[in-house]
């Protein structure tokens, strides 16, 4: 046991011992010193030095690690979920904080540097990474606070939805998030937020409250109903386009922790008439049901899958009535519906491999599923040896359609589904055929829809950008006008200022 003289001793020891052992042990992470002048690409696309004094200046100032080309951690830290992106930033800060944060921007401002900002990684198009310019990796920047009387959680800008979820679950609360949990909550919820409850309580961004934001001018702000209220408007929908939020405070909701969730298998054979079947019912869906429809081939599989995924999160005595309809459908090849824990349904869908598999994916809004739409997608849904190929039809409508298209920077309040197609392949081999093959497949799936997911655009959409925020962009456009005049947070769906 220790007792109070050796109790003062080892205090004494660690005293001493803390002023002899050398001054970086005692900070948040290693100062990197930087060795030479940096090669960097300007956001115009012209190469550029950056000054090893400027960028020792920079290391000084951060808490968290500045990490740079050649450095133990770059290789790591520059990856985002999707390896066909094999992008180089010229420097890359990982913030513990808002003041990092603000230094990193202005050092980018004042270098005239592309920004990528980084929270898990999940755009699939690469959004989060950059050539030459600056990552800002929000990795170390994740922590969830739930005030259980109020009902609000205070989520820090890098998090992953999953933390957000088993911090408020652990008291009976929930907000809206999407269905793979090491997504971030960062680009999810400034994009839009789909997810097993969206239909009841709205899309993950109709349940902030309020946010902190450092733009692009290094400042924070704090916008909300009451303050800012022009970028509290914008941020929700319009991605990136204005700063790095660094704080979320969102609505929580009382639910349940179980739900009843399952998938039911068919095979690709009855792509038709599961499509037909899925159309009727999840139009007269209750808002509690979530029904998505996925379908696909992976790899040398002729045989594919069609899946009917479902999460009823209301009161149990109805599960029966809601679901009754899907006998209709038949014998699956596997599958049912059972009761499961909230938090662990939406960790089900992780990838356990992450980066095993390079992927492409197109995106957009569907009102309705007509027989010409379940035709062309019998067309484009092929089997390959060598690639996976699915289609995923999110559902959304319900409470999602019912806030006004003007009411957020998200107009596509009509949409009955978010429509997903993507090819998958090995990560080391050529993307080339691949990405032929999905863009070729939906150039006949494209005219079915009705404007993009801003999240899941690619770069073939930069151009349709402008239309896709409908009624909204003029209000956009003079928001990018005052808090990024100069276009450093380009590296999203980006509001086009000429
Ligand atoms: C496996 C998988 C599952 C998905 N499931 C869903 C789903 O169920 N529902 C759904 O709606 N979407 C889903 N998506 C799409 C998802 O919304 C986008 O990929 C989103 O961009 C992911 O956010 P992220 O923070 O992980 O992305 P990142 O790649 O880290 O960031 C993407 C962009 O978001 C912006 N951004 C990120 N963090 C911040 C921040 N703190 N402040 C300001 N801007 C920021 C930046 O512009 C950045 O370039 C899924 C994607 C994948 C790959």
């Amino acid at each position: 046991m220790l007792n109070r003289r050796s109790f003062c001793q080892s205090a004494m020891f660690t005293a001493t011992s803390a002023a002899l052992l050398p001054i970086n042990l005692s900070l948040a992470s290693p100062m990197t010193k930087v060795m030479g002048d940096l090669d960097a690409v300007t956001m115009s696309g012209k190469q550029a030095t950056l000054r090893q004094a400027a960028v020792q200046e920079l290391s000084d100032s951060l808490r968290g690690p500045l990490i740079l080309p050649g450095n133990e951690t770059y290789e790591l830290a520059r990856q985002v979920l999707n390896p066909a992106i094999d992008k180089r930033p010229a420097l890359i800060v990982q913030p513990t904080g808002v003041t990092d944060v603000s230094s990193a921007v202005q050092f980018a401002r004042d270098n005239n540097l592309v920004i990528a900002v980084k929270c898990g990684g999940h755009s699939s198009s690469g959004k989060s990474t950059c050539n030459g310019g600056m990552m800002i990796d929000l990795s170390r920047f994740r922590h969830v606070r739930v005030n259980p009387k109020s009902e609000v959680a205070y989520v820090s800008g890098g998090s992953l939805l999953g933390e957000m979820d088993h911090e408020s679950m652990n008291h009976g609360l929930v907000t809206v998030s999407g269905t793979v949990s090491h997504t971030g909550v960062g680009g999810l919820t400034t994009g839009g937020g789909f997810g097993r409850l969206a239909r009841r309580y709205g899309l993950t961004l109709d349940n902030v409250r309020g946010f902190d934001i450092v733009s692009a001018d290094g400042k924070l702000r704090r916008a909300s109903p009451y303050e800012n209220r022009d970028l509290y408007w914008g941020v929700r929908g319009a991605g990136g386009n204005f700063g790095v939020v660094t704080s979320f405070e969102f609505n929580l909701h009382k639910m349940n922790r179980k739900v009843m969730a399952g998938s039911f298998v068919y095979p690709m054979s009855r792509l038709r008439d599961v499509m037909e079947f899925y159309s009727d019912f999840s139009m007269n869906a209750p808002d509690e049901l979530q029904a998505d429809l996925i379908a696909g081939y992976r790899p040398g599989d002729t045989k594919g899958f069609v899946v009917l995924a479902l999460c009823y999160s209301g009161p149990g005595e109805n599960v029966d009535k809601v679901m009754a309809p899907i006998k209709t459908l038949g014998k699956p090849v596997a599958g049912g519906i059972r009761s499961v824990d909230y938090v662990a349904l939406q960790r089900s869908g992780d990838n356990t491999a992450p980066r095993s598999t390079a992927a492409y994916l197109k995106g957009g809004f569907v009102s309705q599923i007509t027989p010409q739409l379940i035709a062309a997608l019998e067309e484009a849904l092929q089997p390959n040896p060598d690639r996976s190929v699915q289609m995923i039809f999110q559902q959304a409508g319900g409470a999602i359609s019912r806030v006004p298209a003007d009411a957020t920077a998200f107009a596509h309040r009509y949409a009955q589904y978010n429509m997903i197609f993507t090819v998958g392949w090995k990560p080391n081999a050529s993307a080339e055929d691949h990405v032929r093959s999905i863009k070729k497949s939906w150039k006949t799936l494209m005219p079915f829809t009705d404007g993009f997911y801003v999240n899941e655009a690619d770069d073939d959409s930069a151009k349709l950008v402008n239309k896709n925020y409908r009624g909204n962009f003029a209000r956009l456009l003079d928001i990018k006008k005052e808090y990024d005049p100069d276009n450093i947070f380009r590296l999203n769906a980006n509001i086009r200022t000429s």
